[in-house]
């Protein structure tokens, strides 16, 4: 009689324990399953901002880190774009400046600045005269020039307008001096 008792005791005890502790597991489980999948989303939604310009699809992306749960992440990871936009923005500063470099070495019209090539003798959009031309080979001058260098003709005084000789030469230094870069 005592003995049945003690173990009908002992058995109502184990059970609630039991069952106690399955719950207090499975609360945990889901709780830690919950803050994972929320993790989740979250760290999607801050990726999406680092690559994506658009707050639509940001809200896109973060939607897919939510559900499917566990597997949006995933597909997230796979159609994100390759580049943050910090990385974007980098490389395109690079081509500016890659591109500015590639244009100072270019001489420009000092009046209109259109581009010229280095043998032009006037400027094909203004007629601003550039160079004047050798009277014994036709060489394209610099307007500072004493002396044709490719037949050594002397180049008259008169031939050569200083006004435009001095803008010219100030806007060749201007070239060769490096810029501060911008940005
Ligand atoms: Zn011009
Ligand atoms: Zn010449």
């Amino acid at each position: 009689m005592t003995l049945a008792l003690a173990a009908s005791a002992f058995a109502s005890v184990h059970g609630v324990f039991h069952s106690t502790a399955f719950v207090v597991a499975r609360n945990l489980a889901i709780f830690l399953a919950v803050v994972f999948w929320l993790s989740l989303a979250f760290w999607v939604y801050k990726d999406a901002r680092r690559r994506i310009d658009d707050p639509w699809l940001v809200g896109v992306a973060t939607l897919l880190g939510l559900v499917p749960p566990y597997i949006g992440p995933v597909i997230y990871l796979l159609f994100r774009p390759a580049e943050t936009l910090d990385e974007t923005k980098a490389r395109r500063a690079e081509l500016r400046a890659l591109e500015e470099h590639v244009n100072r070495r270019r001489p420009s019209c000092p009046v209109c600045t259109t581009r010229v090539e280095a043998d032009y003798l006037v400027c094909p959009v203004c007629a601003t005269q550039l160079r004047n031309a050798c009277t014994s080979c036709d060489a394209p001058l610099e307007p500072l020039w004493q002396m044709c260098p490719y037949c050594a003709t002397p180049i008259e005084p008169s031939d050569v307008d200083m006004d435009a000789a001095l803008t010219a030469e100030t806007r060749e230094i201007a070239w060769r001096e490096p810029r501060v870069a911008e940005g």
